[in-house]
């Protein structure tokens, strides 16, 4: 029998062999097409349940196995799994647009949908019903046949364009190198740094040190090295990716994709790509997010400017430099913030043993939401360093699994993240509780010391364990509705808010204590640490509103008058701009979060999140950071709550009013607070 075709409860990774999955997923899905096309063919008149409910949790064997299959891709991966990945990411993706581009079935959705005022549903049933719908007609269910044809035709000229996107940005990366063989060029790089340089030239066939613009490359570089001519010349390699005019430059994609979003958007009734996008976030409309763009730029400029001018007054005074240009940015904040606050991250580390910091985490959640883990190790994992915990509320009753896997192993992929082998949700009045995992990247144990985690990897496990608590704590009916399934410029909310704690002494103390003499962290540490993290911020807010007012200016109107991507983008950049112009580069040819990614219209929602999280822990610090009350209301209005409804709605239930961006201004030292 194959495992995964059983009714397990646990994941049984020790049952699983990579065969098995193949057969799995084809069974599954097929059992899947039988449940839709029951609801499709159906002779009874349609309703919500047999209809949109059954929609619901059709396919469930399908999704648990998914979740397996996909979570090991992501956690414990070898070439046999990621084979099968690619073997049968198109089926499921087949099997998905068959579902949407079911005629019966969307009939009776839509008579459901249509109905719907005079059926007597409660607000999950009708966040259901109009989320069911709107995956159809987005997805043109609503076009006469001719409509349909052009949807699909400029559906697929986009996934390629997208596709030659990317594959542009990464050749133009790949194609680069800064070959140095001077040892004076290396000045101020770190010793791992020239080391890396060095490896990469000898694997190369060459003398000397290799940048490229790779990440691990390219920032150390930028944020170290002395000589100011080389930066700038890796800079503007940096800047004009699949901007030189050649086989890989993307100034015609880029404007190619933006007008086929626009005219996708227009087929489907919208008035902009930025309107079809938003219609599912909880900015809502375009206007809205100009309107928090604008507000945002308004009170960070000031702040920011000055923050140039000390920059500017620090380069002149260090190394004469008069005018700062964008290659200068990273090497002198880097040399301002060491002088300012000399913070190191082997001087923290210390006071952050993964065990202590994963016992304060628990602690938290249990200061917090009543919840209390219990290490079990009764249940099957993929792998033994993986841990395992039960959890359970006040009321000792079994609320949610946690699996915990922190550390790096070659078949892992980098990063850190929340995922869900099992979700939560109502059937026949059974409270079906999921299974949660965090995977991380921290550093191993050696011989000598514990794992001891950077006050950055603090941060990251805070981050994950409150989309985990998202997870754990969901308590809905639909299982599309479930935990972390929101609108996604809402679902960072639960996470980033726990980051908070990290700086809270109250908080702190309850973990960070040295590993050898069991000394807590010292407060002076602390408020070095707070004041570190808004060093500079003025600026890098400017910096990230400048990418969310471009991403607005490409998806936002009609382009088809554009001409000339870089005078455009230029314009778009001006109300941020802080270092001069240059014209060999160009921002938008290698923007791959909206032109290849999925985070057109979206950019803003990195500041929108910030606005959220500093706003509701504003609520948490007025009546203090473990209030039970506040903390329950979080738990109420929004762990619990999934995207059962509208995320403002439930945002003004738990604050009880709309965010105000007052809060992050404040964190940031923006502006002062109000007394
Ligand atoms: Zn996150």
């Amino acid at each position: 029998m194959n495992p995964l075709l059983t009714s397990f409860d646990t994941a049984p990774f020790s049952k699983i062999s990579n065969e098995h999955f193949k057969p799995a997923f084809l069974e599954a899905i097929e059992d899947a097409r039988k449940d839709i096309d029951a609801i499709a063919k159906s002779k009874s008149e349609p309703d919500f349940e047999n209809t949109i409910e059954a929609l619901d949790f059709a396919g469930r064997q399908l999704d648990r196995i998914s979740s397996v299959f996909f979570n090991l891709n992501a956690a414990e991966t070898n070439e046999e799994i990621q084979k099968i990945a690619q073997e049968i990411s198109p089926v499921l993706s087949e099997f998905s647009n068959d579902v949407t581009l079911n005629q019966d079935l969307f009939h009776r959705v839509k008579q459901v949908y249509e109905n719907r005022s005079g059926l007597d549903l409660d607000p999950e049933q009708l966040t259901l019903l109009e989320k069911k719908y709107k995956n159809f007609s987005r997805n043109g269910a609503n076009l006469p046949v001719k409509g349909k044809e052009q949807l699909r035709k400029i559906d697929k000229e986009l996934a390629m364009l997208k596709l030659k996107f990317g594959e542009n940005v990464l050749a133009e990366t790949n194609r680069y190198e800064m070959h140095l063989t001077r040892e004076e060029d290396l000045e101020g790089l770190p010793d791992a740094q020239i080391e890396a340089a060095a490896a990469l030239a000898r694997e190369r066939g060459k003398e000397g040190w290799i940048i490229t613009l790779h990440f691990p490359s390219y920032i150390p570089f930028m944020k170290y090295a002395k000589n100011r001519s080389l930066r700038k010349e890796l800079s503007l390699a940096y800047g004009s990716k699949g901007f030189h005019g050649d086989e890989l430059d993307n100034q015609k994609n880029v404007l190619r994709i933006a007008q086929l979003r626009f005219e996708r958007a227009q087929l489907l009734g919208y008035d902009s790509h930025a309107h079809f996008v938003l219609e599912e976030r909880m900015a809502d409309t375009p206007e809205k997010v100009y309107e928090f763009l604008s507000e945002l730029l308004e009170k960070a400029k000031p702040a920011a400017k000055k923050e140039f001018e000390e920059l500017q007054e620090f380069a002149r005074d260090l190394d004469g430099v008069e005018q700062l240009q964008k290659w200068d940015a990273a090497y002198y904040s880097e040399k301002l913030k060491q002088e300012l606050f000399d913070l190191d991250d082997e001087l923290l580390k210390p006071y952050f043993p993964l065990e202590s910091v994963v016992t304060g985490v628990f602690k938290v959640a249990e200061m917090l939401f009543g919840l209390r883990f219990q290490e079990v190790h009764d249940i099957d994992t993929y792998h033994e360093e993986v841990r395992t915990f039960k959890v359970y509320n006040e009321q000792n009753e079994f609320i949610s699994l946690f699996y915990a896997d922190f550390h790096p192993r070659s078949g892992k992929r980098g990063g850190a993240w929340m995922t869900s082998y099992k979700s939560q949700y109502i059937l026949n009045g059974d409270n079906i509780r999921p299974h949660i995992s965090n995977v991380c990247n921290f550093t191993r144990p050696t011989n000598s010391q514990p794992s001891l985690l950077t006050f950055n990897e603090v941060k990251t496990l805070f981050h994950e364990f409150g989309h985990a608590l998202h997870g754990m704590l969901a308590n809905t009916t639909y299982p599309s509705l479930s935990g972390t399934s929101v609108y996604w410029d809402f679902v960072e909310l639960p996470s980033q808010i726990m980051e908070n704690w990290c700086y809270e002494r109250e908080a702190l103390e309850l973990f960070a204590k040295h590993y050898e003499t069991g000394e807590l962290i010292p407060m002076e540490l602390v408020q070095k640490l707070k004041a570190s993290a808004t060093f500079q911020e003025g600026m890098a807010t400017m910096r990230q509103l400048s990418f969310g007012l471009l991403d607005m200016a490409w998806h936002g109107g009609d382009p088809s008058s554009i001409s000339n991507i870089k005078t455009y983008e230029s314009e778009a950049f001006e109300p941020t701009r802080l270092y001069p112009e240059t014209s060999e580069t160009c921002m938008s040819t290698s923007f791959s979060h909206i032109f290849q990614g999925g985070y057109s219209s979206g950019y803003y929602s990195y500041k929108w999140a910030e606005v959220l999280d500093a706003d509701a822990f504003a609520y948490f610090k007025d009546k203090g950071i473990f209030n039970k009350q506040v903390a329950n209301k979080f738990k109420e209005h929004i762990l619990s709550k999934g995207g059962t409804e509208k995320p403002m709605v439930l945002y003004k239930r738990f604050r009880g009013s709309e965010p105000k961006i007052d809060a992050l201004l404040e964190r940031a030292g923006l502006i002062k607070k109000a007394s």
